[in-house]
């Protein structure tokens, strides 16, 4: 194993089930962030290749839509099983593809492997509502129908977990998919197309590579695409939006978080201190989820800050091929440590920097691991993503504000209560708008409950039977008898 992830690997693109260049011949270099060198090279694609991919989707759909739940649920669980068994494999390959820790790459797979079973049982069961008369002599019934051709745009903070939750639900429901990975991190996608090579038809899962630059609106505009699922940026979501406006596409939007974490005066502080040591630094703080903008309760606020502090400063960051026990890998590129270290130097004027605020001089994407106390509401730091590993902590006055606060971002995916108080925790729940909302914990999910967001962070919900019902569209049926 260690020799072949040592060599520069050169993969092709997956079109109609077989492995192919792209028509240019042309190449894009892949990269290990945590060291900055070169280990693949896949397909730059262009509007050739997408338009082969998304005929091939094209003629698939023709059948895949006439196969029946239980076919396709085979099939789904078939892609699982086998995907499980190369965990190790492709977890290894994630991590040296983004940087982040091995175990916690390895540790993925599962959740994958679950989302996809959950799809396979899930689809089955999926219903239109009760038929009946509502005008005498006609019975109306309702059907669900795949949408077709799903392109299925992946980001590059968890790329086989993403790619797992996008062709799931669409699969699942009878579409075909022309998944994209993003071009900093399309190895794993194209190992799971190797795996779905021996049990999908072809034509049904398509993996393209190539950048949103070259082949974004091509792939969104084509005729023949019904759906674009993207999980990005929230201005890459917007401009997808308005491309896919032109021939009025259906839409599933995950984009970008800014997750508060309201914690009152009577909060298990060191509880709260214990997720966010790991949370907040999970994937070095590119999660759309992460636990990164505090707002504390007035009487702990200082407190607080000097324990998250101290707790943060023993997080054991570096290249994870250094120690099983390295808790925090790279950033993606150094292009996503040149935003943090940008954002975190324009708040040095309004805000104290607890612990971290440097990056490191060495090669790979570094930043540490960073606490900042007391920005203003209205600053960057707070308002904005940073995608990196930054904790922010604010003091608020009365509960009001905490929740004025919390949802004062242009962002709505995720949030955390914490409190003793059952009824407080109620309360704010509810008053905030966030896709998600924990009490007394931030960050699990399970495949059974839908995520996705309100406001800019989007719509349609990823996971759950939310996610399967977004990948169809309802029908009336009306029989006259
Ligand atoms: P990104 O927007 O840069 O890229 C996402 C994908 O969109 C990539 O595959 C990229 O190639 C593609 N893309 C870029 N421009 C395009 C275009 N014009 N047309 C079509 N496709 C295009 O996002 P990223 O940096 O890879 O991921 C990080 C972002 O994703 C963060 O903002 C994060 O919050 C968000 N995210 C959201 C969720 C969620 O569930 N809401 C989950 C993970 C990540």
């Amino acid at each position: 194993m260690t020799d072949v992830m040592d060599k520069v690997q050169a993969f092709k693109q997956f079109i109609n089930g077989e492995w192919v260049e792209s028509a240019s011949g042309q190449t894009l270099a892949v990269e290990n962030p945590a060291n900055g060198t070169v280990i693949a090279h896949v397909p730059a694609s262009g509007a050739e290749d997408v338009d082969r991919a998304v005929q091939s989707a094209a003629t698939a759909f023709e059948t895949w839509q006439h196969s029946t739940p239980q076919d396709r649920s085979l099939l789904l669980l078939k892609l699982a099983d086998a995907l499980e068994t190369r965990a190790d494999e492709v977890g290894r390959l994630e991590s040296r593809n983004t940087g982040k820790p091995v175990g916690a790459a390895i540790d993925e797979i599962p959740v994958v492997v679950d989302n996809l079973r959950f799809f396979a049982g899930a689809g089955r069961v999926m219903e239109g509502k009760a038929a009946n008369e509502y005008i005498a002599g006609r019975t109306s019934m309702v059907r669900r129908e795949p949408v077709g051709v799903v392109a299925s745009i992946a980001p590059w903070n968890y790329p086989i977990m993403m790619a797992g939750w996008k062709i799931g639900p669409a699969l699942m429901a009878g579409n075909t998919v022309v998944l994209k990975p993003s071009a900093r991190t399309p190895l794993t996608a194209l190992v799971l197309a190797e795996i779905a090579a021996d049990i999908l038809p072809p034509g049904v899962l398509n993996v393209i590579t190539g950048t949103g630059a070259a082949i974004g609106d091509d792939l969104v505009g084509h005729p023949k695409v019904g759906m674009i699922s993207v999980t990005g940026d929230t201005d890459t979501g917007k401009h997808i939006a308005r491309v896919a406006a032109d021939r009025v596409k259906r839409l599933h939007l995950e984009l970008g978080g800014k997750a508060p974490v309201v914690v009152f005066d009577d909060a298990d502080l060191e509880a709260v201190i214990e997720n966010l040591k790991v949370f907040s630094y999970w994937n070095s703080g590119q999660d759309c989820t992460a636990p990164c903008r505090v707002i504390t309760g007035p009487k702990v606020y200082d407190n607080f800050v000097a324990d998250l502090a101290a707790s943060v400063k023993t997080i054991k960051w570096g290249d994870p091929t250094e120690g099983d026990d390295i808790e925090m890998g790279s950033l993606i590129a150094r292009a996503q440590a040149d935003k943090v270290e940008g954002m975190v130097d324009r708040a040095r004027a309004g805000a104290e920097i607890v612990t971290g605020g440097t990056r490191p001089d060495r090669p790979g994407a570094y930043y540490e691991p960073t606490v900042i106390a007391g920005p203003g509401q209205r600053s960057e730091i707070v308002q904005d993503e940073v995608f990196g590993p930054v904790v922010t902590v604010q003091r608020f006055g009365d509960e009001e504000q905490a929740i004025a606060w919390a949802n004062d971002v242009r962002f709505g995916l995720a949030a955390s209560v914490w409190t003793a108080d059952i009824g407080r925790a109620m309360r704010v729940a509810k008053a905030i708008q966030f896709g998600t909302v924990w009490v007394n914990d931030h960050f699990t999910l399970v495949s059974e409950m839908p995520h996705g967001g309100f406001k800019e962070s989007g719509y349609g919900k990823d996971q759950s039977m939310y996610a399967i019902e977004d990948y169809t569209v309802v029908k009336h049926v009306m029989l006259k008898v």
